[in-house]
């Protein structure tokens, strides 16, 4: 029997013509989207604005998402939640939602494991598994969703992998998070972060994308930034400032940037000069994430380190942000997604 088709990941007009090439008509389609987004329908026999024979034929050429959610781990200190999914040919992603004031936020997996590296990220420690399509991506969204039985509001693409790596599969499901007759998260509710795949940011400014870009500096350093992100030798921070500078001001935006600061490597004199420098004329914000600590080491700077950096960093001129990241004592904190096989025991639930 020929494979089903997975209907997860597919857009209206793609509906539409699957619908077509099994004789069907194509303003179904559009039903159809609507039922696997909008409704997150987990089974062809729910939607029944479809005739029972068109239902058991797609029964029988089709399927719905495939993730399967084997683990959830809810954090006690703040509201995050970690899901474990695992793929169908066995690898497992992360997803992790975070819930602050009226916020519902999702960090989603992009890829399974990643390619980049860097020596303070956990997902690194990993290697590269996969690139995740864009159903398995879009559907780590409507697991979520239908778990919490409510819509989340902010979708950022921060878990395991680099978006831009999986450039097309990434935007595609960013498309499909974001259109109004599916899930509907606004597009500048959509963040897709990058460690600097500088032609990819070129790319997503030529596009005129409207997602919100964020990108994961992290040292203004050369020297200091191949040591941690060994990424920035094939893309110098100099070309990537350059990108970051062209995305500004072609689209008007502001660019996020990500600095985990790590205690006693990039919270010096030098590297608050070194930003300055690298920032001039950049239209952006600066959102400092005080390292989680993970297996590695590099160690968390104290609060009063972070302040005293924070006071310092105000002479860039640029709005600052510190953002303690959630979840870290269930290891769904920036970086610490690596997929243990057997998750610690706080306060778990088998789903
Ligand atoms: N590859 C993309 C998407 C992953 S985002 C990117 O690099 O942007 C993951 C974010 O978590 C990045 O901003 C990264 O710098 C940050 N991060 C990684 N490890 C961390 C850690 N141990 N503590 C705090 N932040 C970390």
């Amino acid at each position: 029997m020929p494979e089903k088709t997975n209907l997860t990941g597919l857009l209206p007009d793609e509906l539409e013509s699957f619908l077509a090439d099994h004789g069907e008509k194509p303003f179904r389609g559009r039903q159809l989207f609507q039922w696997l987004y909008q409704k997150k329908a987990e089974s062809f026999d729910e939607m029944t604005n479809l005739s029972k024979s068109l239902r058991q034929k797609l029964g029988q050429i089709a399927e719905i998402g495939h993730l399967k959610c084997i683990n959830r781990q809810s954090s006690q200190e703040t509201i995050a939640t970690k899901y474990l999914f695992q793929l169908k040919d066995g690898y497992h992603i992360e997803s992790v939602y975070i819930y602050e004031q009226d916020r519902h936020t999702l960090c989603i997996s992009s890829q399974a494991g990643c390619a980049l590296n860097c020596s303070f990220c956990a997902t690194g420690r990993l290697g590269f598994q996969r690139n995740l399509s864009a159903g398995e991506i879009v559907d780590q969204v409507i697991q979520v969703e239908r778990d919490l039985q409510r819509e989340l509001t902010n979708i950022v693409f921060m878990g395991m992998g680099e978006p831009l790596n999986n450039y097309n599969n990434a935007i595609k499901a960013a498309t499909l998070i974001n259109h109004n007759e599916g899930l509907a998260v606004g597009a500048r509710r959509i963040v897709i972060s990058t460690a600097g795949i500088v032609p990819a940011i070129y790319r997503f400014t030529k596009e005129e994308q409207r997602y919100r870009l964020a990108i994961s500096l992290n040292a203004a350093i050369q020297a200091k930034r191949e040591q941690i992100m060994p990424i920035s030798k094939r893309f110098p921070l100099a070309e990537l400032a350059e990108a970051m500078k062209t995305y500004s001001r072609k689209m008007r935006e502001l660019v996020t940037i990500e600095y985990v600061l790590i205690r006693g490597f990039n919270d010096q004199n030098e590297d608050i000069a070194a930003l300055k420098q690298l920032l001039k004329g950049m239209r952006c914000k600066l959102n400092i994430i005080p390292y989680n600590e993970t297996a590695g080491k590099y160690r968390r700077p104290a609060a009063g380190e972070v302040d005293r950096f924070y006071q310092k960093a105000k002479d860039i001129g640029v709005p600052m942000y510190i953002r303690w990241s959630k979840g870290d004592d269930v290891d769904a904190a920036c970086g610490q997604l690596a997929v243990k096989k057997s998750p610690s025991t706080i306060h778990k639930k088998q789903v």
